[in-house]
């Protein structure tokens, strides 16, 4: 779909030759953020834009929802999880070596003190969600894609929501309204829904993306239409003159610049290590199945809080995912863990339909405590940083792309990037 043009020049005063590396939500957003400035803007991407990641999300876009991976009282929990395969969280045993040191610093974030600074900082990339987006949604003629009809978490029983309360207070304390449903009030909200849950929390400010994949496409589509080039190419490292960036080296030679934007989600990693940035970035791998005719669609996005997944209404269908799977970048996917999610969908959606639905599995560029890396790299001049943003990266891209904007263009941030400093691994 999209056209790779070569690499831009830029000669104005002010306007920098400027690429992004990794055609994700994240570097796309960045990417036309970045043309809006007028600066050049040359996008790498070895794949379709929104291929990786960002294609199966569950298209959550959720102010509110800032709470971060690691919980409290998670670690209680964990062994019981691991136990059952069909359960949220799996760690395949050949990556367990590989992943400890990551678990530590998780299990460390997870203190309620922690927990809370992690939310306010996720609050500040992830708050202006509608209002970041807007200018790019408007410009690409994609508004009717974003649904701010609200975001509904449920609880089969009065103590499952209490064991949740933190989760809630942290969406309380954003300033959001927050509604606590009874079992009458989750039925008038969206029929839908099985009648065995006791509790529900709704964020009528929370909403959802109708076609995630379809938004990066057709942001990389005005990206192009409005001079921007995507060139279809694997960053393999940076050229550089002392601490000063001078292009991204690629197999088929040098792409020149002024500035680099590193946004490459996972892959990220490897890049910037080869800069002597060593960031514990895992992939925490999810799944996810899309029934096109599921004979009853829901109004709002559910997400049953037992069951750790989420249930989007999307043009496409219906889709359900979610879960957490450690087993590194190359293992081949277990669809099982997909296929899983359609016997627990069946019991929130009663006479759910189960057909022809597709499966897919991707890769949350997580670092321990959920937190992106955002801002300048701090020991290289002209490189730029955008990754890692775990389970919450299409509601981020847009904030992320803004903020990294100001930056390059020596205005006032609109977010303070310290807490998202590489630095503080
Ligand atoms: C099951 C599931 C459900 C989710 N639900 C939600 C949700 O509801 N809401 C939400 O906000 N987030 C959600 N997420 C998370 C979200 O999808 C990710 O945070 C987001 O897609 C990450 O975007 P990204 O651009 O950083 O990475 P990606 O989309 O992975 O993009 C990175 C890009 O970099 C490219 N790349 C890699 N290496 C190189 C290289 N060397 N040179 C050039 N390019 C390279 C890749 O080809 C890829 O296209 C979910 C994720 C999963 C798995």
């Amino acid at each position: 779909m999209v056209e790779s043009k070569g690499a831009e020049s830029a000669s104005a005063p002010g306007v920098k030759r400027i690429v992004v590396i990794g055609g994700g939500v994240v570097g796309t957003a960045t990417a036309c953020y970045l043309q809006r400035d007028g600066h050049a803007v040359t996008l790498m991407e070895p794949d379709e834009p929104g291929n990786q990641t960002s294609f199966g999300n569950l298209g959550g876009i959720s102010p509110a929802s800032v709470a971060p991976i690691a919980m409290p009282g998670m670690l209680r929990d964990v062994p019981k999880m691991l136990m059952d395969p069909e359960g949220p969280l799996v760690i395949r045993a050949a990556r367990l070596p590989f992943v400890l040191p990551w678990l530590l610093q998780f299990i460390r974030a997870g203190r309620e003190d922690r927990v809370r600074e992690i939310a306010r900082a996720l609050y500040a990339v992830n708050g202006p969600t509608f209002e970041a987006y807007a200018p790019l949604l408007k410009d690409a003629g994609v508004e009717h894609l974003f649904h701010r009809s609200g975001q509904l978490s449920l609880y089969p029983t009065r103590d499952s929501y209490e064991k949740d309360r933190l989760t809630v207070a942290l969406k309380e304390a954003t300033g959001h309204k927050v509604e606590i449903l009874n079992q009458d009030e989750i039925r008038q909200l969206d029929p839908a829904f099985s009648p065995h849950y006791d509790v529900g929390v709704f964020i009528p400010d929370n909403g959802h993306c109708k076609n995630p994949f379809g938004l990066v496409q057709a942001l990389a589509k005005m990206f192009v239409q409005k001079g921007g080039t995507i060139l279809k190419r694997d960053a393999t490292g940076f050229e550089m003159a002392g601490p000063r960036f001078k292009g991204v080296r690629t197999a088929e030679g040098l792409v020149a610049g002024d500035a680099v934007v590193v946004a490459a989600g996972v892959w990220s990693k490897k890049l910037v290590r080869t800069l002597g940035y060593k960031v514990p970035l895992e992939s925490l791998r999810g799944y996810h199945v899309t029934i096109p005719d599921p004979g009853v669609m829901p109004r709002v996005m559910c997400i049953p809080a037992d069951a750790k997944f989420a249930i989007t209404p999307m043009e496409m269908g219906l889709r359900m995912g979610g879960t957490v799977e450690i087993a590194g970048l190359d293992a081949p996917p277990n669809y099982a863990r997909a296929r899983m999610l359609l016997k627990i969908g069946q019991k929130v959606i009663p006479g759910l339909k189960i057909e022809n639905y597709t499966e897919w599995m991707g890769h949350r560029p997580a670092h321990p405590d959920s937190l992106p890396v955002i801002g300048a790299a701090p020991r290289h001049d002209g490189v730029y940083f955008a990754f890692g943003h775990a389970q919450q990266g299409l509601l981020g891209a847009a904030q992320t792309g803004k903020a990294l904007a100001e930056l390059i263009g020596g205005r006032e941030v609109s977010m303070d990037l310290k807490q998202f400093s590489v630095d503080r691994f």
